[in-house]
């Protein structure tokens, strides 16, 4: 598994240099104070001394201070800066990534985990390497400079700082390995928690009509509550951490004052002096190593977090979608607008039957296909596959004489008119929604719209709101009925003046009139496109060229409405039980 970091420019890398190069600038002039200390200490301490000389240090010291504070703001908005381009940069990588996603991809992670991930786990990525860049990087260089200036000023007091160390990052460790595996739960959680509040949210209608508010209550509950469990383990570890380290800390200061206050005691009036500054001067370096440990451990520790939070963003960014285009760009000009499936076998990865068995028929352009069968005999299943919602598992569908896994997916797509079984509308105007996407193949105009509008019998409706065309459709369509959605839905395949459309159930919401007014309008103008339709109403699909009847997945009977009324005994019985025997005669 490669590092998400690879997905850093070279300007970032260059940037996060410099940020390590403030944090640096940073380092020397806090390291430098201390310094002045001693200095200042034995001056004070020194009879006869020079006022100025005082003053010239104390000086010294606040351009220190400053130019510590000058260079930890700049450090801290380069970090900033590439932390911030960098998620923006991985929640785009995700976004376009999931939009070539088939379903098996999409269920493989689950919607919900895909929110998270492009959210929340990318917050986890940000908030990390910004702290990783300013303050991890900080920790080692301050401790290691700190070290240095105290290395040669007494072997017990270093040996004391090495021991208060050593106990530190071992305490850290301890506490790491504690809350490491709860760290990895953390993210799954959280996925669980937006699985179960969009169920809820969604759902509402429902969970209300059923009076269910207290189930899905509890069953929110219950992921809420496991969140907020883990949750308060670390931080509680975490938490147990920062006073366990003050109170090293303190421990230090005391051991360095104690030992002092030995050594001090034992050596001759000329050394006192020295000793007693060395012994002030060490003691604020050891706070500062430290301090700088302290505040490195407490963004160390959101990396773990962050770790996971980066492999699950990098398992979206490495998924290979399971659909490819390839590089045919048009079909044979001879068979153009036909639909053969050939053998075409398919089942839903992970289950275990066949949803579809040894399907043929050939639609030819400008013939109007139809499909009807019982709920679950396959008829979705089968007209998602020409769009390439999932690919066959056997056999072959060919579009224009051209297997449709050989076209460029935009090809593919160019020559299809898909309304789904359930209308997709997107926030936005009227005009917004039908002229969607768009075709390649030729130049669409403002008057397209009215006429797809009208072909799907949606011209009442549509001119009947405030804005006419351009009156605001709410996300998913809510502010319109099921029918005037699948009218739009309808106008938006028909603005796009495809090859071939595919109307999956799309005319259920429809009254029987409209509908037959639908088909009417469709047949006159788009002569010669080839139509697929998936029906439940015997009323919409019996003046089709040809009717496939399907039941569990398998081909019953193709013919038209009269010679499989005589042959065919599925679809007798459907026809049955929507007409009475007159007036199927008619
Ligand atoms: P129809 O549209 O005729 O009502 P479908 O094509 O939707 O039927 O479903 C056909 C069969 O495939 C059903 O038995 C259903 O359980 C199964 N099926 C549908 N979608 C999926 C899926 N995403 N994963 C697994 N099985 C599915
Ligand atoms: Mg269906």
């Amino acid at each position: 598994m490669k590092s998400i970091y690879r997905y850093l420019r070279p300007k970032e890398w260059a940037l996060a240099g410099v940020v390590i190069a403030f944090v640096i600038i940073q380092t020397w002039f806090a390291l430098e104070l201390p310094e002045r200390m001693f200095i200042i200490t034995k001056l004070v301490q020194t009879p006869d001394s020079p006022i100025n000389e005082v003053w010239k240090e104390g000086m010294y010291m606040i351009v220190c201070a400053i130019g510590s504070f000058l260079a930890t703001v700049a450090a801290r908005y380069a970090a900033s800066r590439v932390a911030a381009v960098f998620s923006q940069r991985l929640r785009s990588m995700q976004f376009s990534k999931v939009s070539l996603f088939s379903m098996n991809e999409i269920n493989k992670f689950s919607i919900a985990s895909l929110i998270t991930r492009s959210t929340n786990d990318v917050t986890q990525v940000q908030v990390a390497f910004t702290a990783a860049l300013q303050a991890v990087t900080m920790a080692p260089i301050l401790a290691a400079g700190a070290f240095l200036k105290i290395w040669g000023m007494g072997f017990e007091w270093t040996l004391a700082t090495s021991i208060s160390l050593v106990c530190i990052v071992a305490l850290f460790i301890l506490t790491l390995v504690l809350v490491m595996p709860k760290f990895k739960m953390m993210q799954s959680l959280t996925d669980n928690i937006n699985r179960v509040a969009r169920e809820g949210i969604t759902g509402l209608s429902v969970i209300r009509a059923y009076n269910a508010e207290d189930y899905q209550k509890i069953k929110f509950e219950r992921a809420n509550e496991e969140l907020t469990g883990t949750t308060l383990y670390t931080t509680r570890a975490m938490a147990a951490l920062m006073p366990a380290i003050a109170l090293i800390m303190n421990g230090l200061l005391i051991a360095i004052y104690w030992i002092g206050a030995i050594v001090i005691s034992s050596a001759g009036s000329d050394e006192v002096l020295t000793l007693f500054s060395n012994m002030v001067v060490l003691s604020s370096y050891a706070a500062q190593i430290v301090m700088a440990i302290m505040t490195a451990m407490s963004f160390f520790i959101m990396i773990p977090r962050a770790q996971v939070a980066a492999k699950r963003i990098n398992d979206v960014i490495n998924t290979e979608p399971s659909i490819k285009g390839g590089t045919v760009i048009s079909g044979n000009p001879n068979l153009k607008g036909t639909v053969e499936f050939r053998n075409v076998c398919f089942r839903y990865p992970g289950a275990t039957d066949y949803a579809l068995r040894d399907v043929n028929f050939t639609a030819k352009q400008g013939e109007t296909i139809a499909f009807i069968g019982s709920t679950g005999s396959g008829k979705s299943t089968l007209i998602n596959l020409v769009p390439r919602l999932c690919d066959v598992t056997e056999g072959q569908i060919l579009i224009d004489g051209v297997d449709v896994r050989e076209y460029s997916l935009e090809a593919l797509y160019d020559k299809i008119g898909y309304v789904p079984q359930r209308s997709v509308l997107f926030s936005g105007t009227v005009t917004s929604n039908v002229a969607f996407g768009g075709n390649s193949s030729h130049e669409s105009t403002d008057n397209d719209v009215k006429n797809a509008v009208r072909t799907a019998q949606g011209q009442d409706f549509v001119e009947k709101m405030d804005g006419r065309y351009e009156s605001e459709i709410s996300r998913s369509g809510i502010n319109l009925s099921g029918g005037q959605k699948q009218r739009l839905s309808i106008a938006r395949a028909v603005y796009k003046r495809p090859e071939i459309y595919i109307f999956d159930d799309s005319f259920s919401a429809i009254d029987y009139k409209t509908d037959r007014a639908l088909r009417t309008a469709l047949k006159k103008e788009a002569r010669g496109v080839t139509s697929m339709i998936v029906a439940q109403r015997i009323g919409t699909i019996m003046d089709a060229d040809r009717i496939v009847v399907l039941d569990k997945g398998r081909i019953v009977g193709i013919g038209n409405h009269r010679g499989l009324l005589r042959t065919c005994s599925v679809y007798k019985e459907i026809a049955m039980s929507q007409f009475n025997e007159g007036e199927l005669e008619t």
